[in-house]
């Protein structure tokens, strides 16, 4: 940035825009912020090759997947199997846009470096077109840490400095699930972000206060919940390459079916279930309860034993069921366990004589 540029945005009264305290603590880009500590990559980012429900957004090749901000094709270059930023020729952006997703992409810095600190290979992975995952040539360069590679702009600084050497190729594996609002425009959760850089966690389920953004702090914008995902023209020739995204699913998990319904069973059925079966060294042990039977598998906890019937029970928390085999004097000898393709028998243990 340039400093008169600076005091004009100060004097316009952004600065005062800022609240007297950010969510974190600290205000953004503050260079007394601790640095994270560098950790060596075991080893470059290897060439993934995209799974079989993922949207190639760049194979090397084609950047038809993008666009410039006011649609026309993307005004970056394609060399050597990356798409590579053209200073002046801006941001470019997906066609298709995204909430949910795990995004995985890889970068590398212009060598040899040039200039310091924001200056040096800097681009940027924005989520949704406002939340950024900064990209940064960070191999011993220093600058405020919220600002560094795999920070969360101006938000989170990242766990720890995983920077390769400009030149090498750097994998960012990235999670990201939306903001959501409710029907009012009320935020109900924030965006949150999960992030590793050349395999090494760099941020971990962080919650964005709002879009990032240089120098202030962005509110949300209630209903903003599909974007693009768009890479920073900073002025810097940085090349990208394997670009792929999986959409997450967005609703809420299917429930659980229901448990299957007791059948009323004489208390005598119950009372006669009560002991310890064994196959081998696999023990279970069924105790009677005031309202019916739990059973405790090896190295369990008791759960439930629900009646489907006088001889057959299903387990309350483990989708496996128990049919009873009854003895000579009616009470069961033996147990069937039945879960999924497993199935074995259990003999009821009898217990030594008490002695005298
Ligand atoms: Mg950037």
């Amino acid at each position: 940035m340039k400093p008169a540029f600076l005091v004009a945005v100060l004097v316009c009264g952004v600065s005062q825009a800022l609240p007297a305290q950010t969510p974190s603590g600290w205000r953004a880009h503050d260079l007394t912020r601790p640095r994270p500590p560098m950790v060596a990559p075991g080893q470059a980012a290897p060439p993934i090759v995209p799974p079989s429900d993922a949207i190639v957004l760049f194979d090397g090749t084609d950047v038809s997947a993008w666009r410039s901000e006011d649609g026309t094709p993307a005004g970056w270059v394609v060399r050597d199997g990356a798409m590579e930023a053209v200073p002046g020729a801006g941001f470019v952006f997906t066609r298709r846009e995204f909430g949910d997703v795990q995004l995985h992409i890889e970068w590398a810095a212009p060598t040899p470096p040039k200039d310091t600190g924001q200056g040096r290979g800097n681009s940027g992975v924005f989520l949704m077109g406002k939340y950024e995952l900064q990209v940064l040539d960070s191999y011993h360069n220093d600058t405020y840490p919220d600002g560094q590679a795999g920070a969360a702009y101006g938000q989170y600084p990242p766990l720890v400095n995983a920077a390769l050497p400009p030149g090498q190729w750097q994998s960012y594996d990235i999670v990201f699930r939306r903001p959501r609002f409710a029907g009012n425009g009320v935020l109900v959760s924030p965006a949150r972000l999960t992030a590793l850089q050349n395999g090494i966690l760099i941020q971990d389920d962080v919650t964005f206060w709002g879009p990032t953004d240089w120098l202030q702090v962005s509110p949300y914008v209630p209903g903003e919940v599909r974007g693009p995902i768009a890479l920073q023209d900073h002025g810097n020739p940085v090349r990208f390459r394997n670009i792929w995204v999986r959409e997450l699913p967005e609703g809420p998990p299917p429930p659980a079916p229901a448990l299957p319904a007791a059948v009323p069973v004489k208390p005598a059925v119950l009372d006669g279930l009560v002991g310890s079966y064994a196959n081998g060294g696999f023990v279970l042990v069924i105790t009677r309860t005031p309202s019916g039977l739990t059973v405790t598998l090896p190295e369990g906890r008791a759960q439930a034993l629900i009646p489907l019937s006088t001889t057959e029970f299903a387990l309350g928390a483990t989708a496996a069921t128990l049919t009873a085999t009854p003895g000579p004097d009616g009470n069961p000898a033996r147990l069937t366990f039945r879960m999924g393709e497993t199935e074995f028998s259990l003999t009821r243990v009898v217990d030594a004589p008490a002695g005298p």
